[in-house]
């Protein structure tokens, strides 16, 4: 079956006309919404209300990841409060990160260099500024559209079927619908976790055990790094939820 975002070998037949003969392998493909070759995951954050949800960033960093899907974090509302941005950047200093203003229309030529060329999807919290930045990002979107995002988040739990926006002068698509519901931990193994956690990786290969979960194993050198404080406490305290989290479902 094809899917939006597919590329395919295309045979013109007549005017107009034309046959899919090939469906070309994916690199990878989200449920909801229903797309396939997403380059780039923009998350949008606010830096002032609504309060940032750490615990979703970090399941959808994970998740990004695992699909191979590059994460960039945009954190919107800075106009409001920059003082917030930079702390909410302090645990995810290991991501691109832009900060960003749909309302003033600050740093959207930083958002602009990341979405160019590439097929991106928007994902975050409702109310965090995704449909105002699309607008930032296209006037062109806005006369065609109209409020297009907050269309089709009303249309979330309906089968409607993705669209990819085209930005000419970028040459990048947005998928018109956000991936707030796209990511959830799917199979992934307690043992898996930690490779998903970039401030570990450094650390993770002097642990005593190869299998460490740095978790209660001795000589754990990602614990050492959290209390000598190169790795954030409130990413670490997370991560043992996460790992509690897949450890129940296993059960
Ligand atoms: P969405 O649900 O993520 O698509 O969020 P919206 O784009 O609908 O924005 C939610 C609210 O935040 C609206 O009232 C916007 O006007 C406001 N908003 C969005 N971006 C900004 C921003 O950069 N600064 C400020 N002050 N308000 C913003
Ligand atoms: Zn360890």
């Amino acid at each position: 079956m094809p899917c939006v975002g597919d590329y395919v070998e295309f045979e013109p037949q007549s005017e107009g006309y034309g046959a899919i003969e090939d469906i070309l392998p994916r690199k990878n493909q989200l449920v909801r919404p229903a797309v396939a070759n997403i380059d780039s995951v923009i998350l949008v954050v606010s830096a002032d209300k609504p309060d940032i949800d750490f615990l979703l960033c970090d399941k959808l960093l994970i998740q990004a990841d695992r699909m191979g899907i590059h994460p960039v974090l945009a954190i919107n509302k800075t106009d409001l409060n920059k003082d917030n941005a930079y702390v909410i950047n302090e645990q995810y200093s290991y991501y691109d990160t832009v900060y960003v203003s749909a309302l003033e229309h600050h740093g959207i030529e930083d958002l602009e260099d990341v979405i160019r060329d590439r097929c991106v999807c928007l994902a975050g919290q409702s109310a965090v500024g995704k449909s105002s930045l699309v607008n930032a990002l296209s006037e062109e979107l806005q006369l065609k559209t109209g409020g297009l995002s907050k269309k089709s988040e009303r249309g979330k739990h309906t089968t409607r079927q993705a669209e990819l926006i085209y930005l000419k002068d970028l040459n990048a698509y947005i998928v018109d619908t956000p991936g707030f519901s796209m990511f959830d931990m799917g199979d992934l193994k307690k043992e898996e976790l930690g490779q998903y956690y970039r401030e570990f990786t450094e650390y993770a290969g002097e642990c005593r055990f190869s299998s460490c979960m740095h978790d209660q194993e001795p000589e754990c050198a990602v614990k050492s790094a959290l209390e000598a404080g190169e790795i954030s406490a409130e990413r670490y305290d997370r991560y043992l939820k996460l790992l509690n989290l897949i450890g129940e479902r296993k059960e």
